[in-house]
């Protein structure tokens, strides 16, 4: 059974928080600085940054994910975690 729509919309990237496209068995977040694509299983999307692809926007390099911000070992782009805005900060 595919992941239903309505999940889909509320669902964001665990990353950046940006809206996420279905793409076969994986999910792709739509920004693209961030471009993480979250693999899915058993109809489970698994929103683990670990777990996730993440291929370099600029080389396709994979990323590192080290406090907070993801780096790029070939050419050195870096992007940085967008933490949820709650109340009171
Ligand atoms: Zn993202
Ligand atoms: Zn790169």
């Amino acid at each position: 059974m595919p992941i239903p729509k309505d999940l889909l919309d509320i669902m964001a990237c665990a990353f950046c928080k940006g809206e996420l496209v279905l793409e076969a068995d994986k999910l792709r977040c739509k920004n693209a600085e961030c471009a993480l694509v979250f693999p899915v299983k058993d109809d489970i999307p698994i929103m683990l940054i670990d777990e996730a692809q993440r291929p370099c926007p600029k080389c396709q390099a994979q990323r590192d994910w080290n406090d907070d911000v993801l780096k790029c070992p070939k050419c050195g782009a870096t992007h940085t975690y967008v933490r949820k805005e709650g109340p009171g900060g």
